[in-house]
């Protein structure tokens, strides 16, 4: 457990007011149990099983002993990787960017925090469609802003509308946050949907951060688009955040980027410059590795989760009180557990879905985050990107208890 924080501390209040990150703390808990010797399968983090990629290690390899790589480099992020991430930027998500639109951060969670530090002054508000991943309204809040939740229901798939967008809308908005793949729901948008969207935003000269981490992840025929591609006259008003931490299965490399006009990178490299300098050099070349090494990898990962995708679903529709959306994309699948509240499971009288997952972690040692950290209680969040067999294995206990 990490510390409490005491009252008498002289923590400042918006320190204080955020919570430690309720998927890396379901994390934490699964590998401490582990460690202590318990058979924990954990649904909990989104973090691929597979190794990184040998061309991503034997650059890393041979950076650590290149002197180059020993001492500060630019806080904008190498050449070499700047041009790399501007190259995958042009195929995958058909901007038309170079290396001066990019920023390399340490991880993508960095870049998501310097998009708000970036473009909020204290009171600006960013529409956050719900359910969206634990950090977001935090990072908003500790860059002065005001994270709006714009709830998308069920029965559109966990979409949001422009109608929705607009009951929120206020004098004060200036982002709007827009995640396909999503995570904790996998919704991915199709681009008639995005164009409505895109357009709304642009006529009210809005900001989108656009959070393209599971561009790789996307089933059954559905495509990944970035929003100012479908929407080119938002591109001057667009902050596109990635990283190789999912694709290339490099989540503890900590490198990801943000690729934005000039003059928003122009202010990126100053924050950056007092926040971190520049990120490892080595783990910075780990990701020139991983993205020279074209698709490959990512192709094998896909494949792997798509047939795990069905696996899960399959076997989580047939647990009693459990209802899932088949996912689209990402590695998630967020079933409603709405039939089990009020109900006993495992002798426990369940109130909420916070109570089910905990029952579930201290009853068979299964891990999954509560959909309260999503701003959706009521749900659960499974991540697939684990071995078939402890999913499998995973399934079976919870069947064993709710049966
Ligand atoms: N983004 C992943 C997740 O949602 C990794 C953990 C985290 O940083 O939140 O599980």
């Amino acid at each position: 457990m990490p510390p409490a924080i005491s009252r008498d501390a002289a923590i400042s209040r918006k320190v204080a007011a955020i919570s430690e990150s309720a998927t890396l703390a379901m994390d934490r808990r699964a590998k401490e149990l582990r460690a202590a010797g318990a058979n924990v399968i954990s649904f909990a983090a989104g973090e691929p099983d597979f190794p990184s990629p040998p061309a991503a290690v034997d650059a890393a390899l041979r950076a650590c002993i290149d002197p180059r790589a020993h001492h500060y480099s630019p806080a904008a992020g190498l050449p070499e990787l700047r041009n790399a991430v501007a190259a995958k930027t042009r195929r995958d998500a058909g901007l038309k960017v170079t290396a001066d639109n990019v920023l390399v951060t340490s991880g993508t969670k960095q870049a998501v925090a310097h998009a708000f530090t970036l473009l909020l002054d204290p009171g600006d508000e960013v529409l956050i469609p719900s359910p969206y991943w634990v950090t977001y309204p935090e990072a908003v809040a500790l860059a002065g802003g005001v994270p709006v939740a714009v709830p998308g229901g069920e029965s559109t798939g966990f979409r949001i509308s422009v109608d929705d967008l607009e009951r929120s809308f206020t004098d004060r908005t200036k982002v709007l946050l827009f995640v396909s793949p999503n995570n904790p729901t996998g919704t991915v948008y199709q681009r008639t949907q995005m164009e409505a969207i895109g357009r709304w935003a642009a006529e009210r000269g809005l900001w989108v951060v656009c959070d393209e981490i599971y561009d790789h992840f996307t089933y059954d025929g559905t495509e990944f688009l970035s929003l100012p591609s479908v929407v080119p006259e938002l591109a001057p008003m667009a902050i596109c955040l990635n990283g190789v931490a999912k694709a290339y299965a490099m989540t503890g490399w900590r490198v990801g980027w943000m690729v934005a006009d000039v003059p928003v990178i122009a202010a990126g490299i100053n924050l950056q410059s007092h926040v971190c300098g520049n990120i490892s050099n080595v783990a910075q070349m780990a990701a020139v590795g991983a993205l020279e090494s074209g698709l490959e990898s990512v192709d094998v990962m896909r494949s792997a989760f798509a047939k795990r995708r069905q696996l899960i679903v399959d076997g989580l529709s047939r647990l009693p009180g459990f209802e899932c959306v088949p996912p689209d994309g990402a590695f998630y699948v967020f079933p409603s557990v709405s039939g089990l509240i009020g109900r006993r499971v495992g002798g426990r009288s369940i109130g909420s879905s916070l109570e089910l997952a905990n029952v579930l972690l201290d009853e068979v040692s299964v891990a999954v985050v509560p959909g309260e950290a999503f701003g959706a209680p009521g749900y659960l969040r499974f991540s697939y990107a684990l071995q078939d067999e402890a999913i499998q294995e995973g399934l079976e206990r919870l069947e064993r208890l709710l049966t």
